[in-house]
């Protein structure tokens, strides 16, 4: 029997030949031809003023954390439901994620919970728009302006994603991306930042280059570089630009077929919603889908890791997905709790993800939805 995996990362023939020429070109380190080729590309597709490759999702949430110059116990309020490193940035930073719990719809904070968890101590919110779905922007920025807070978007997932037009990422004062393999856009590990704000984005690109003023000396500002602020190595190796700017070439294509992808989940799904079985992912009018995943919520936790297991019986690996922040080990430790974390808690029970990758063939898709649909009939 073949498998089909959650996710399988691809690459193209001029991945190849890009890596080739960084190899064997002078440069290898950060900074290269190949990287600025990327920050002018997502400049450019982003509209924003500076975009910074780093290493990781992870480490561009950490460039974030740094400029927000958090002191010892400053709270940062943030959604539960997410991967470790949106909170890990601010715990390095000696700060405290205040969680506090999602929508029912899009999966993302509930914004209307968010100014009773704001005290004197909040200094930011880091909103994440989960599956690539926006969250209610309008209303975080109207809370982040009038409380005198930071936003950062953990948009690890968001490439490609709007919010009322906007470009997720580029709405708050920073943006944090990933090119992990499991991401639309992939080089292995990557990431990027984003800004629109000049301070921060002059910052950036010191602490980026472990705390120098390098790329100023490159650029001819400065007539000597020296260590002038905190920071650390973020920058990745032009290797990784290189395998970066291979897939960004194919971008459009890739975005064309994961959506495709997604509406047929969604469309061979949509009686199994209307007889009550599962619940479908639903995208607010004020939001775009850039199908980064195609998920399902079951009724209960008993059912889905039945479903789970029919399908791994059947060669498919549909995984489930976040184990609530809150009630992991170091969430306990090192962060807060603000209210009712019943969604969250109910949606981590109960969500699985469907494969959903560039080459997932016709007939492994196929295989897929029939498989779902007998997990019902059996
Ligand atoms: C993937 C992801 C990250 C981390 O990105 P890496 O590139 O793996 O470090 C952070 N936050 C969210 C929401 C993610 O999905």
């Amino acid at each position: 029997m073949n498998t089909i995996n959650f996710n399988v990362p691809t690459y193209t023939d001029k991945t190849i030949d890009f890596i080739k020429d960084v190899l064997e070109s002078a440069h290898t380190s950060g900074d290269g031809k190949y990287t600025k080729l990327c920050h002018e590309w997502f400049k450019n597709k982003l509209n924003c003023k500076e975009a910074l490759l780093v290493h990781s999702g992870t480490a561009a949430l950490e460039v974030a954390a740094i400029l927000a110059d958090l002191q010892q116990g400053d709270e940062v309020i943030m959604p539960s439901y997410t991967f470790c490193s949106t909170a890990n940035a601010f715990v390095l930073q000696g700060a405290v994620p205040v969680f506090v719990d999602i929508r029912p719809d899009t999966l993302n904070i509930d914004e209307k919970k968010i100014e009773d968890a704001i005290t004197p101590k909040t200094k930011a919110i880091c909103c994440v728009h989960y599956a690539g779905v926006a969250c209610e922007m309008d209303t975080i920025m109207d809370i982040a302006k009038r409380h005198n807070l930071l936003v950062i978007e953990d948009a690890a997932q968001a490439f490609d994603s709007y919010y009322k037009g906007k470009p997720l990422g580029t709405i708050g004062d920073m943006g944090c991306f990933s090119f992990h393999e499991t991401k639309n856009i992939m080089s292995g590990e990557g990431g990027l930042f984003v800004t629109n704000n000049e301070k921060l984005a002059e910052r950036a690109e010191i602490i980026r280059e472990k705390g120098t003023n390098r790329s100023k000396f490159f650029r001819g500002q400065v007539d000597k570089y020296t260590w002038v602020d905190k920071g650390s190595s973020y920058l990745p190796s032009d290797l990784i630009g290189a395998y970066l700017y291979s897939i960004l070439e194919i971008s459009e294509k890739i975005q064309e077929k994961r959506k495709a992808i997604w509406n047929k989940y969604n469309e061979a799904f949509a009686d199994l919603e209307k007889q009550g079985k599962i619940r479908r992912p639903i995208i607010p009018d004020f939001a775009t889908n850039n199908a980064h995943m195609f998920y399902m919520l079951f009724k209960d936790l008993e059912t889905r890791t039945q479903f789970i297991s029919y399908l791994k019986e059947n060669g498919i690996y549909a995984p489930f997905h976040y184990i609530p922040l809150h009630s992991a080990p170091s969430g306990q430790k090192f962060c807060k709790t603000y209210g009712s974390m019943e969604i969250t808690n109910k949606v981590s029970d109960t969500l699985v993800r469907l494969p959903l990758y560039y080459d997932l063939s016709e007939d492994d898709l196929n295989k897929v939805i029939n498989v779902v649909k007998n997990f019902w009939n059996k």
